[in-house]
C-alpha cells in the first residue's frame, strides 16, 4: 500500500474547561489516501474542526499520533510545524478569509509574493487558477463584488498557489446556499483530479458526501 499523505493513531483531544473535561477526539485513527477527496463528516460538535486541526498543525493532541507525507507532525517543534503549514498545506475556512482591498488575482498571488516567485510565473499561475475555477472574468474585482461562493472559490485556488500537496477544507460551504454549495463541492472534486492535490473536507451536510473518494464519520470524537 501506498504511504498515505496523512493519518492519526489513537488519536485523542482532549480540553479541559473550568473544572470539566471535553472528550473532542476520543481515539481517533484514520488514514487519507493521496489523490483522494476525502470528507469528514458528522453533527455539529463531532470533533471535525479539532480532528482538522491535529492534521494541519494548528493544534497538538493530548495523546496519540500524526503523520503527514511521512512525517511525525506530533513531534514536530513550532519551527517546524510552521514550515508543514507552509510548504506542504493549504487551508480554507468557512470564513473565505479575502483580504477585501485586494482583488481576486491579488488574493490568490498573495502567497506567490510570499515565496518570492517571480512576476512573470506569479501572474501566469493566478491567470491559470482564476480560470480552472472559472473566474478569470472576475480577476480585477474585489471580493465585495464577488458573491460568497465566488470568494470560497478565489480562497480556495489561493490555498492551491503554492501547489500543496494536501488542502483542508474545514466547512468550506458553511455560509454558503445549497446550489452554491455543491458547486464548492464539485470545485474541489475538480481540482483534486486537475493539480493532483489530495484533500480532506470538513462538513455537516449529509447531501454533499456523494462527492468523496471516501467519507470519515465521526460521532461524539470517535471515527464509525
Ligand atoms: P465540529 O467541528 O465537528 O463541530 P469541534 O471539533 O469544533 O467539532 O468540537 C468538538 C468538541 O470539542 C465540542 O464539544 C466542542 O465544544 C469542544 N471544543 C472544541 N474546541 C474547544 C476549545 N477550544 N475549548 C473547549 N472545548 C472545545
Ligand atoms: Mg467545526
Amino acid at each position: 500500500m501506498a504511504e498515505p499523505i496523512a493519518a492519526t493513531e489513537a488519536l485523542h483531544r482532549e480540553y479541559e474547561t473550568g473544572d470539566a473535561v471535553v472528550h473532542a477526539l476520543q481515539g481517533v485513527d484514520v488514514r487519507i489516501d493521496r489523490g483522494e477527496l476525502t470528507v469528514v463528516h458528522g453533527r455539529s460538535g463531532s470533533g471535525k474542526t479539532t480532528l482538522l486541526n491535529m492534521i494541519g498543525g494548528l493544534d497538538r493532541p493530548t495523546r496519540g499520533r500524526v503523520w503527514v507525507d511521512g512525517a511525525e507532525v506530533s513531534a514536530m517543534g513550532e519551527d517546524e510545524l510552521v514550515r508543514l503549514r507552509r510548504e506542504k498545506i493549504g487551508f480554507v475556512f468557512q470564513a473565505f478569509g479575502l483580504v477585501p482591498i485586494l482583488t481576486a488575482a491579488e488574493n490568490v498571488e498573495v502567497p506567490l509574493r510570499l515565496r518570492n516567485e517571480q512576476p512573470g510565473a506569479r501572474t501566469k499561475r493566478v491567470g491559470e487558477l482564476l480560470e480552472l475555477v472559472g473566474l478569470a472574468g472576475r480577476a480585477r474585482h474585489r471580493p465585495y463584488e464577488l458573491s460568497g461562493g465566488e470568494q470560497q472559490r478565489v480562497a480556495i485556488v489561493r490555498a492551491l498557489a503554492n501547489r500543496p500537496k494536501l488542502l483542508i477544507a474545514d466547512e468550506p460551504t458553511g455560509q454558503l446556499d445549497s446550489s452554491n454549495a455543491r458547486t464548492i463541492m464539485e470545485v474541489i472534486r475538480e481540482l483534486v483530479r486537475s493539480e493532483g492535490v489530495s484533500a480532506i473536507v470538513a462538513t455537516h451536510d449529509p447531501l454533499l458526501l456523494d462527492v468523496a473518494d471516501r467519507v470519515v464519520e465521526l460521532r461524539d470524537g470517535e471515527a464509525v
